[in-house]
Order: C-alpha cells, then structure tokens, then sequence
C-alpha cells in the first residue's frame, strides 16, 4: 500500500451505494444502530405518458436494511420524491429499483451481505438478522429469495467445479423442530485462490437422502470431475458423496472439527457449573463470565483476559475445563500452524492422544476423541489440500478480515501453542481485525 493514493471521505461510496442509486445526505450514528439519510440521484420527473414533467409532491420515507459496518446494523433511510402529472392524472416516485426490488426490507447490498454471511461465514440466521437489524423472519425470507434468484441467474454455475462444499444450516425454527436446508457451494475458486465460494444449490431438508439424490441427478460427467468433498461430522453426507463420488475425497473441514471441540467445551463448562453451583451459568459466576474468552484463541488474548483465564485455571474444581480448554486450543494451533505436515502430525497426535487414556469424568472430551477418531482420515486429509473448507477458515485466517460473527477470533497467524494460562506466558496479543463480533 506505499503508493495509495486516497480521495476525499466519501459516504455513498463507503457504504457501497453508487451503483445502487441513493446518494447519503445525512448521518444519524447512535450505539446501537448507524441510520444513513439518502435521496435518489437522478431526478425521475418526466411523465411517462405526456413527456412533460411532473410536479414534486414532497417525499415519502422508505427503510431499507443495508450491509452493516462493523456490528452495528446500518440503515438506509430513503428520502422517495413523489410527483404527479396533472393532465394526466398521474403519480410516480422516484426510480429505486437499482438499490432494492419494490416492497423489499433489504437493500441490494444488504442481500448480498446476508446471503455471503450464510454461504461463506455460517452465520446463523439469527446473527444476519442481528447485523442487518431486521426480525428472524425477514432475514430469512430475504435470503432465501435471494438465493433462488442468484441460482437461477446463474446456469453456468456448474461448469468447472471440482471441490465442493456440503453443510447445513437450520433454515426456519418451527414449534415442531427445526426446518434444515442442504447448501451445497462451489470451493473450486477458493482451492485455487481466484475468488470466494460460490454457491451451487440449496435443497430442503438435511439428509443422506437429500445429499444422495441431488447428487445423482447431476451428470456423470461434472460427478467425475469432482476430487474433494468439503462436509462437517453428519455422517449421511459422509456415506452419500462415498456412493455416489467414489473417486472424491472426503475432507472434513476445520470450521466444523473446531466447532465440535468448541461444543465440548461449553458442555464442559456448564456441567462443571451445575455441579459446582447447582444452577446454571449466572452474571458473576466464573465460569459463565468466561464462557466468551474461554473461545479466544491464544495470542489474541489481551492481558486482561488472561488474567482471568488464571484466575479460573487457579480453582482446582475447574481442572476438567482447564483440560477441555487445552484441546480445543491444540486444535486450533495446529489448524493455523502455516507447516501444513507439521500442523498435520500435531493432529494427529491429538487425535492419537484422545483415543486412549482420557478419563471417564471428561465425558465431553471422550465423545469428541471418539468422533475425530471416526472422521480421523477426512480431518487429515484436509493437511494435503489446502483451501479445501466450507468454513470461514479461508476469508478469516488467509485473507484476514471481514465480518465474522462466529466467535473465530482465534484463527488468525501463528504462535506458539500454550497449554496452561498459569504456566507460560503472554505473547504479543494481537487483536486483530475480525476481533470485535464473536458471540
Ligand atoms: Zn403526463
């Protein structure tokens, strides 16, 4: 960046508007949320009918939910002129077909936003709707239209694909269960670093079935081409790609190992937490104040933040957290050791480690050590084929930025793994700029 040159600050342009229409007049930054007051550019009076232009009838407001900067949501608030031709007897508003479809909550930008936060980073429908400051129902449909829309634009998508993602995603909460939806994407531009993940398809439901037939249907010639398959721990993915892509292999991706191990160590905090308070984590217990730092990775912890993990550490009735934390640690270290054979023959022995001698009270971690040992050959395989993963490992730990939202902090550079907070200590925190929206 020595010889960048910059332009004058220039909001319509930051927030990503000058292709969409709207210009930004005005700003209203509070806490909680950034409201950006807008026109439309270009003056839409002529009458369609006559020719002749119309009369301005003042403006109408539209809210648009935009691509939130940072966490706080960001909302356009469109000043719409009106105008109105008098001998015909006719109204119109001004043109804001470009920055969103007619009726539509969401801004063009903030579609994108959401779409690419499900595909690429896994948010949960939940946390899109957080960042676009919108209710559940109107993220998800958002999405989902806009998914539809972006497939059937899009019949080229098949061609050239050889590495593919499979994962699910809780679509619609019901009060009989969860709705899944199967998202499959394309990783071949990741694997081959020339873009981000694409997506393929979305198909309802989440089953060997739904995985099985959707692949059959497609052509044998696109399944031939096909050298990895991305997936997390479901095992019905597992068996469906081994049926139908024999020749593929099956990589099961950092973001989901890690998750696994993430989980352990919830479940490990709230049973040691139950056990020692009997009642669930509340404000000022430590171990439920811990529950975010605890998922921090290493070097970007702050010294605050050790300090606390110490603390915790100190308590002898916390051991079995202080052990599942050391895993979940191990693990990332290795994920994010840039020697991938050295990264490999670590997790390896992680894995190694897990399969004998952990005792029976650490029952998080024998579940885990069982489920890496099942997987242990998709979980190394991914070592031989970087960029090989449906998570956010590729926008977070190699491009290093954007928004997260997922509690990856961790992912970011290398350092030395550290076992114990009360043992060696203190590195160089580096917060880094995905940092700031873990949850
Ligand atoms: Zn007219």
């Amino acid at each position: 960046m020595l010889n960048a040159t910059f332009g004058a600050p220039d909001l319509t342009t930051f927030a990503g508007l000058e292709a969409l229409g709207p210009i930004v007049t005005g700003q209203r930054i509070a806490a909680d949320r950034a409201v950006l007051e807008c026109r439309v550019a270009v003056i839409d009076d002529v009458c369609r009918d006559c020719g002749d232009r119309g009369r301005s009838l003042g403006t109408q407001s539209r809210y648009l939910a935009h691509e939130p900067f940072g966490c706080r949501p960001m909302t356009l608030l469109v000043r719409v002129r009106r105008y109105r031709c008098d001998p015909c007897d006719r109204f119109w508003l001004d043109d804001l077909r470009a920055a969103a479809d007619p009726r539509a909550k969401l801004s063009r930008g903030g579609l994108a936003w959401a779409l690419r936060a499900l595909v690429v980073d896994h948010l949960s429908v939940s946390r899109i709707a957080a960042g676009l400051g919108v209710a559940w129902n109107t993220a998800n449909d958002a999405v989902l239209t806009e998914g539809h829309r972006q497939l059937i634009n899009d019949p080229a998508r098949f061609d050239g694909v050889a590495v593919i993602g499979v994962d699910e995603h809780v679509w619609r909460h019901t009060r009989f269960g969860d709705k899944y939806v199967t998202v499959i994407i394309d990783l071949t531009p990741v694997r081959d670093r020339v873009g981000p993940a694409r997506l393929l398809d979305m198909v309802p439901g989440r089953s060997k079935a739904v995985f099985k037939t959707w692949l059959s249907e497609r052509h044998p010639s696109w399944s031939q081409r096909i050298e990895v398959v991305a997936m997390d721990s479901f095992s019905g993915f597992k068996t469906a790609a081994a049926e139908e892509l024999p020749t593929a292999t099956a990589v099961m991706d950092p973001f989901h190992v890690v998750k696994l191990a993430g989980d352990a160590l919830d479940q490990c905090r709230r049973r040691i937490q139950q056990a020692i308070h009997g009642h669930r984590g509340h404000a000022g217990d430590p171990l439920y104040m811990s529950r975010r730092v605890l998922h921090t990775g290493l070097e970007l912890l702050t010294d605050r933040q050790w300090d606390r993990l110490d603390a915790l550490f100190d308590a002898d009735d916390h051991a079995e957290v202080e052990v599942t934390w050391g895993v979940y640690q191990r693990m990332i270290t290795a994920y994010r050791n840039p020697n991938r054979a050295i990264a490999k023959a670590d997790f390896a022995a992680l894995i190694e480690s897990l399969r004998t001698g952990v005792p029976a009270t650490l029952v998080e971690l024998r579940r885990l050590g069982r489920t890496l040992n099942n997987r242990a050959h998709d979980i190394l395989a991914f070592f031989d084929r970087p960029g090989t993963s449906n998570g956010p490992t590729e926008a977070i730990c190699e491009s290093g930025g954007g928004w997260s939202g997922t509690g990856w902090s961790g992912w970011k550079s290398g350092q030395t793994p550290r076992m114990s907070a009360a043992s060696s200590r203190r590195g160089t925190p580096d917060r880094g700029s995905g940092l700031a929206c873990t949850s």
